[in-house]
């Protein structure tokens, strides 16, 4: 591990969510928002929350949505002289809704706004260039320009030391063709510390059974692997064994971003040196402080949140 900072690359967008639960966007309904998102965006707030060193590399708007962004990422200690500013694109945006069924429906403005731009310009380079750690996420690998700029960074940021983080957030379509499996793959075999959740295990081996999933990341080279289990907590694997922590109990309001919360708890309280067992009750407070408010940003954590969550909070027996 070298020092510097921790730093991501994907899409910044504002969320917008319906009030009640029903059958998506059909009809006026009442709305909340914009809350500001984007599963990278989650992430580094909530490492800057935490008090490290913190950097993404994004696009948004020349637009309200894009400066609500920016300002909270500015206010809870994010580098944001990598995200570009382009006039007349807008910022990107999620609309959802739950149905009945607890399944949720979307409408996204993505590929057409400020996101569909990001691109390696000569700020996204300093900052790549002196990171100490790059948190990659899944879902943005599909974009041509995000994979470049994952490919070119992780050579250079590996021989210097650095390390690297890697939440798939994948649907299982985007592993079915080869050049999608393979960025997958070379990225996995550099990885320190994987993040999965539920069925994402099991995408990256033939594997359906857990224990022999996580001996293959092992064997691939994976150092750690962190799997989120919702409610239940998660489990720590690496060379020498398993640690499981329960999650705490609270009342669910909205799951959005407690993975994204979780990932950079962990990898922070590591950097400082804490153990797996502290660090992993670290960012289950964490991801389950996040899911009991609204909005998937506004429950981020600093530490002190953190041990005053902790001390008040029980853990699922
Ligand atoms: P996301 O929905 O953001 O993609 P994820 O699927 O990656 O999240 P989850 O397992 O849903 O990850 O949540 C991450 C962590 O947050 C869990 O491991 C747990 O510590 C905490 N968490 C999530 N939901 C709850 C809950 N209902 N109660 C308590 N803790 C929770
Ligand atoms: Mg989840």
């Amino acid at each position: 591990m070298i020092e510097g900072k921790i730093v991501t690359i994907g899409e910044i967008l504002v969320e917008i969510m319906a009030t009640t639960a029903g059958n998506g966007f059909l009809e006026p309904q009442p709305l909340i928002g914009p809350f500001p998102s984007g599963a990278p965006a989650i992430f580094i707030d909530q490492v800057g929350k935490l008090g490290h060193p913190a950097g993404i590399v994004a696009a948004v708007g020349d637009d309200d949505f894009g400066t609500l962004n920016l300002e909270r990422l500015k206010q809870d200690g994010v580098d944001v002289s990598a995200v570009a500013i382009h006039p007349g694109a807008a910022t990107g945006s999620a609309f959802v809704r739950y149905r009945p069924d607890g399944g949720r429906a979307f409408v996204y403005n993505m590929r057409d706004s400020a996101v569909g731009r990001i691109a390696a310009t000569p700020e996204a380079g300093t900052l790549l260039a002196a990171a100490g750690h790059l948190h990659v996420m899944g879902s943005g690998l599909p974009v041509p320009a995000i994979a470049g700029m994952v490919r070119s960074t992780l050579p250079a940021l590996k021989a210097r030391g650095g390390t690297v983080s890697f939440d798939p957030n994948i649907r299982r379509e985007m592993m079915r063709d080869e050049s999608g499996r393979a960025i997958f793959h070379s990225v996995l075999s550099v990885t320190d510390l994987f993040l999965p959740s539920g069925e994402e295990l099991s995408l990256f081996s033939d594997e359906i059974d857990e224990a022999k999933a996580i001996a293959a990341l092992l064997d691939a080279g994976v150092k750690e692997i962190v799997l989120k289990r919702g409610e239940a907590g998660a489990s720590h694997f690496d060379r020498n064994g398993r640690t499981d922590m329960p999650g705490f109990v609270v009342a669910e309001v909205d799951p959005t971003g407690a993975g994204d919360c979780f990932g950079a708890t962990f990898l922070v309280a590591r950097r400082l040196g804490k153990s797996v067992l502290e660090a992993l009750r670290y960012a289950n407070a964490a991801g389950a402080r996040t899911v009991t408010v609204q909005g998937p940003m506004e429950g981020s954590s600093s530490f002190a949140d953190l041990d005053r969550f902790i001390a008040q909070t029980s853990v699922r027996t």
